[in-house]
């Protein structure tokens, strides 16, 4: 049966994250040749509809108040809401995200439809849409299906494939005001104060170059960053490295930390301890570099070197700069 899917865009900085892209995939799925509606906010959201546009929308809403340029929670709240309440979507996709996670939680309870959230897969299944999420720090997943009403999914960036882009594709767009009343809006944005992970989104990053505690220190994180900018990625860090203060915990990696399915993990120095896997034991392909080959990473690893990391990352570093 055919379902009316709105996708809620998040964007940052004026750029929309690939997790939208992701979400407009699994809404193709969950649509079952219905339609795909997809919800943009903030000024600039005009320069993203060609872009949504050829990755499978329908149709694109343009929220433009200025006041949602920033994120706060009871402009997006009352944001989405609205979109809601005038597309009447039977399934809600939105990105795992620092908003998605905030935002959604209120909205299902507002509107007393179903949630669920971290998903990693979106299927049919016998006839019915399934999500996948993981449980017990990714040791295992569950799938959940619905038995009736709407549904709000948040979606795990990096997890489900977005569409190939096609220019053939086109999408109705239409402009959407939304009152925003001053003193609807609790809090006010001061500043905002970015932390170390400058360059590649660690959550959406491809490649993550990982360090722990092994690093020793904060000038031991050069030669990962190093090798992380030879091959485009972002650096990464385990609690341990964190706690020594060798990094920012804005690089935490874990169960405490950000979660994340790169195509390609290399973890250096980092033991493996179980709340550390929790947040990277999905991705795609894991490199372990560690001294200790009884360390607990390599049960996790495609690919283990067992060395100093000190002498295997420059070296590392060196052979990807002659591809
Ligand atoms: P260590 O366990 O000390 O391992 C360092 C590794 O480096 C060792 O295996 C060693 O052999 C190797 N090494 C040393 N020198 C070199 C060298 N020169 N070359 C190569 N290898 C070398 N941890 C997280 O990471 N993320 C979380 O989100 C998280 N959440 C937690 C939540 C709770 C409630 C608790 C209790 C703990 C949490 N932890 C988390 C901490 C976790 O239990 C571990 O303590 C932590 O992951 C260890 O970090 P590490 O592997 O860097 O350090």
């Amino acid at each position: 049966m055919s379902k009316n899917v709105l996708v809620l865009a998040d964007v940052r900085d004026g750029e929309l994250r690939n997790v939208t892209l992701e979400c407009l995939a699994a809404g193709t799925t969950a649509a079952e040749g219905g339609t795909i509606t997809v919800a943009v906010f903030g000024s600039n959201g005009k320069d993203l509809v060609e872009k949504l546009a050829h990755f499978g929308a329908d149709q694109v809403l343009l929220v433009t108040n200025s006041e949602l340029d920033q994120y706060s929670t009871d402009a997006f709240f009352q944001a989405f809401k609205a979109v809601i309440d005038k597309v009447n979507p039977d399934v809600i996709l939105t990105g795992h995200t620092a908003v998605g996670r905030d935002v959604s939680p209120r909205i299902a309870a507002r509107l007393d439809i179903g949630m669920v959230s971290d998903c990693t897969a979106v299927a049919l299944t016998e006839g019915r849409l399934t999500f996948t999420r993981p449980i017990y720090a990714g040791k295992a997943f569950v799938k959940k299906a619905f038995k009736e009403g709407a549904v709000l999914a948040t979606l795990r960036p990096n997890n489900i494939p977005a569409l190939e882009k096609d220019t053939g594709l086109s999408a109705t767009v239409e402009e959407l005001t939304v009152e925003l009343p001053a003193d609807s809006i609790r809090t006010l944005v001061k500043e905002l104060v970015r932390k170390a992970s400058e360059g590649v989104d660690l959550s959406e990053a491809r490649i993550i170059v990982s360090g722990g505690r092994g690093v020793k220190s904060s000038e031991g994180f050069k030669p990962l960053q190093e090798l992380a900018d030879v091959l485009g990625a972002a650096v990464g860090a385990s609690r341990g490295a964190c706690d020594a203060d060798y990094c920012d915990y804005a690089l935490q990696i874990g169960q405490t930390g950000k979660v994340v399915t790169p195509d390609l993990y290399i973890a250096c120095g980092i033991s493996g301890a179980i709340q550390h896997l929790a947040g990277m034991s999905n991705s795609k392909v894991i490199v372990a570099i560690n001294k200790d080959p009884e360390a607990s990473i390599f049960s996790v690893a495609d690919y283990g070197i067992v060395g100093d990391l000190f002498e295997v990352v420059p070296m590392l570093t060196e052979e990807f700069k002659k591809l």
